[in-house]
């Protein structure tokens, strides 16, 4: 069964054509600037990539590209749009009504579109790429898989805020989480890779991207996570400032006279590495800044470390204890330096890294040394292998239960 995985950004059309029987990416690509005059269309696998200048007004005219691209033409993959079964859209917001990917209808739609309020740029995006799939593809079965829905299982002690809890019933306002399928495909993962049952241990994992978050996931469920009503709770990341005393909010906005979209804009794209730094928002250029004495890029660095480092010291707490800490994303598989620093010091806590492991890469592995009583794992994200496989059940799921239904009739 092949599968086209969406992942549609405000501007953007990510795709990825999976074949999940043999696990094999068939085509991946993106359009970006989508709705701009200078919009361009970025395709293949590596080194294979190219770059083509596309006009695209908006989502649907990116469809088309990419299914143009996909049938016919130098990149082809597949020879028509029959040999696309399924389609998986990635959407960041489920609120409280999905736990679990489920298959688009009516009512999914009206769902997302009204959980849109707390996802404005993601859902509505999504909604493009779904909208343009109907035009395209109206017959092809497509599934949901949410951001959120891992975090479902969170208790109301985790992802309630100590707010007036009218805030929560007017609008919903809790934790929601994000990242939450690059969670649970690291833990599945790193439960296989050292061959015990998920629902045996106690994992911490760590999303550190440009984007990062963590979870503890205690034998198997979710019980806490570092994003919260949006993605800018938590840890710091490359733009976005994490967890802040929130009087600073209105303190600046005061200070500055910023509006709230103004402020929005400070916390979530200027602050971060980017803010703290002044350098950049990119680990690297961090990593050479502060080789060459640069004291903020620094600083910007061992506050991250100490970011990552409180999150593993309050989740072994919530969960007494850990046997697993995985690492994925940009920074967490490639940047040994920051695993070095986020892991100095917690030896005491039977957590100690094998600085030559560290300096290791490639795929999956263990960087941990073999007396650790805690195994500290790199496993590489693979979200769209996630919404691809979720796609994947659920339509198997239903047509047994067609089958199923038709036999009885
Ligand atoms: P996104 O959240 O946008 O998907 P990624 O997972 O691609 O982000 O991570 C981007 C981050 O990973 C950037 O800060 C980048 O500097 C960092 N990164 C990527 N490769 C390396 C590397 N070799 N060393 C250090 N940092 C790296």
């Amino acid at each position: 069964m092949n599968i086209l995985v969406l992942n549609a950004g405000s501007s953007s059309l990510k795709y990825q054509l999976i074949n999940i029987e043999t696990q094999t990416v068939l085509a991946k690509g993106i359009c970006e600037r989508v709705g701009s005059a200078d919009s361009f269309h970025k395709h293949g696998i590596d080194e294979n990539e190219v770059v083509i200048d596309t006009p695209m007004q908006d989502h649907t005219e990116a469809m088309k590209v990419v299914l143009d691209t996909l049938t016919s033409g130098p990149h082809a993959a597949i020879s028509s749009m029959d040999e696309i079964d399924a389609i998986g859209h990635r959407i960041v917001q489920g609120g409280k009504y999905f736990d679990r990917s489920v298959l688009i209808d009516d009512d999914v739609v009206s769902r997302i579109d009204e959980l849109a309020e707390l996802a404005p740029l993601h859902n509505k995006a999504a909604l493009m790429g779904i909208d343009a799939c109907r035009t395209y593809m109206p017959d092809k079965p497509m599934v949901a898989v949410f951001d959120s829905a891992y975090f479902q299982t969170l208790p109301p002690k985790a992802f309630m805020y100590g707010i007036p809890y009218e805030y929560y019933e007017k609008y919903g306002v809790r934790k929601y989480g994000a990242h939450g399928t690059s969670h649970r495909y690291i833990a599945e993962r790193a439960a296989d890779f050292i061959d015990e049952p998920l629902e045996d241990l106690k994992i911490i994992t760590c999303h550190l991207g440009n984007g990062c978050s963590m979870s503890a996931i205690d034998h198997g469920i979710a019980v806490d996570t570092s994003m919260g009503l949006t993605p800018l709770d938590g840890l710091i990341m490359g733009t976005r400032s994490g967890a802040i005393d929130p009087a600073i909010s209105t303190f600046i906005m005061e200070h500055e006279g910023l509006t709230p979209s103004q402020m929005s804009d400070v916390l979530n794209k200027k602050s971060g590495l980017l803010g703290i730094s002044g350098v950049s928002n990119d680990m690297r250029d961090l990593r050479k800044a502060s080789e060459e004495g640069n004291e903020r890029a620094q600083l910007a660095y061992e506050m991250y470390s100490n970011s990552v480092k409180k999150y593993i010291g309050q989740y072994i707490a919530v969960m007494g204890g850990v046997d697993v800490i995985v690492l994925t994303a940009g920074v967490g598989e490639n940047c040994d330096k920051m695993r070095r620093m986020i892991f100095a010091g917690l030896q005491p806590l039977g957590i100690e890294l094998d600085f030559e492991r560290n300096k290791e890469r490639g795929g999956e592995r263990e960087i941990s040394t073999d007396e650790s009583r805690v195994q500290i794992l790199v496993i590489p994200t693979d979200e769209e292998y996630m919404i691809a496989r979720d796609t994947f059940e659920i339509v198997q799921e239903t047509l047994q239960e067609e089958l199923g239904e038709r036999r009885i009739a």
